[in-house]
């Protein structure tokens, strides 16, 4: 199948990592999936550790998700006009993020990063927007720049195909650090629209933010007449029912969401202030759209999966998250790796090193070459691991006791490979 797809498709994958050129070998094409498994195409199946990079917070198939979109299909897939399951999501969202006064639906995190980007600059008349390092965003032109040390540094594109001059109004700063922040406020007063962030980073691996990060943040864009903009497409609905802003409380400007809210569609979101949603076509001036936006059948799945998720089901995730770091931390503890397990709420991840980490840089200082041996030993015992050091790994309501003994067998072989393991 990999070599039928790479005959017709860029690297034989339709999104990068999938292809696990950080870890080498051919990619598993699964076929199915159902509770915390997934089965490939040669009838193999896996303990399922990435959950669709988030979205499947229930398992996969789950019955009531299912018969939502099945109920929902019946009824036609795309109308193009407005209709009451995209008012039923939006309210749901509103009713459970306090910040959020109103929010608009589109179908990718990327779309919603974009398109809330622009309604800061929109609603500033500012150019300038401030991202840190190691925080993905989406593949938004302006926020493909992550590169630059040192305060202030304007953005690099990071790709070719992003010009200069896209990137060259975002400023790039080392994570967790306020006085970069400081300092990058300093130099351009009045002209920065807004910081961005990753409400709790989840893609340089979990590096949650400091104690007052957050805060600080949000109060140095206050100052300057700045928004400050949460990035909660990873931990929205995730980390809490209220996802990382039930965890710490900070209030954003503005706030973007995707994958848990979609229940395994193309769904995502953008939200917050009423006063600067004001300003979002056709309301005001800001021009934003999509033919596909609010689509009925995602909206159905994300609100019968939204609706499912109580506080019983996030102590049920937190728990199993709970159980698999102390299994990983005790398998590599045991065979002598150094390592580290990071955290934020229920995401995770493992940074072979034995420093915290507390940024970017950090987290590219640990050996990657032993997560290598790790990934594919856990792969050949059927447990199926984000195929990269530097991504969060994500569990469900679906993992139960069997699962989670199918991990812990899957361990002390892992960790050993990863001990044994040469750069
Ligand atoms: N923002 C964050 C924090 C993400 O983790 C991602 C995707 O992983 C995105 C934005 C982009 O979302 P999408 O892949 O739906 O475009």
């Amino acid at each position: 199948m990999f070599d039928r797809a790479s005959v017709v498709t860029p690297g034989g994958v339709n999104s990068p990592v999938r292809a696990f050129r950080a870890v080498g070998g051919t990619p598993r094409f699964m076929v199915s999936g159902t509770g915390p498994y997934l089965t490939d195409a040669d009838g193999r199946e896996y303990v399922d550790l990435v959950c669709s990079w988030g979205p499947m917070i229930l398992g996969h198939s789950h019955p009531e998700v299912i018969a939502a979109v099945q109920e929902a299909v019946a009824r036609g897939t795309s109308f193009g006009t407005p209709g009451e399951g995209e008012v039923a999501l939006a309210e749901e969202i509103v009713a459970r993020i306090e910040p959020v006064e109103q929010v608009r639906l589109v179908s990718s995190g990327t779309e919603a990063t974009m398109s809330a980007i622009r309604l800061a600059r929109g609603f500033t008349g500012r150019a300038k927007v401030v991202k840190f390092a190691g925080c993905y965003h989406g593949h938004v032109d302006a926020l493909l720049a992550a590169a630059g040390s040192g305060l202030a540094t304007f953005g690099l594109p990071d790709t070719p195909g992003v010009t200069g001059a896209t990137a060259g109004d975002t400023v790039v700063l080392p994570y967790n650090d306020l006085d970069a922040v400081r300092a990058a406020f300093a130099a351009h007063p009045g002209e920065i629209a807004c910081v961005i962030t990753e409400a709790s980073p989840g893609n340089m691996g979990v590096v949650p933010p400091a104690d007052g990060f957050n805060a600080g943040l949000k109060e140095l864009c206050a100052a300057d007449g700045a928004l400050y903009i949460s990035d909660e497409v990873m931990t929205g609905f995730r980390t809490s029912k209220a996802g990382w802003y039930g965890v710490d409380g900070v209030r954003p400007d503005l706030m973007t969401f995707g994958k848990v809210m979609g229940g395994g569609f193309p769904a995502a979101a953008f939200g917050g202030r009423a006063d600067v949603m004001a300003h979002l076509a056709p309301a005001g001036p800001v021009y934003q759209a999509g033919t596909l936006s609010g689509n009925p059948v995602a909206t159905a799945a994300g609100l019968a999966q939204l609706r499912l998720l109580d506080d019983a089901a996030y102590a049920k995730i937190d728990a199993v998250s709970a159980e698999l770091r102390t299994l990983v931390d005790d398998a590599l503890t045991k065979e002598g790796v150094a390592h580290t397990v990071s955290s934020a709420s229920n995401m995770f991840s493992v940074f072979f090193a034995d420093q915290p980490v507390r940024n970017y840089e950090d987290a590219k200082q640990q050996e990657a070459f032993r997560f290598t041996a790790f990934f594919h030993a856990m792969l050949e015992q059927g447990v199926y691991l984000p195929p990269s050091a530097f991504e969060s790994w994500f569990v469900s309501t679906a993992h139960d006791e069997r699962a989670i003994e199918r991990v812990a067998a899957a361990l002390p072989a892992a960790a050993r490979a990863a001990s044994e393991a040469t750069a």
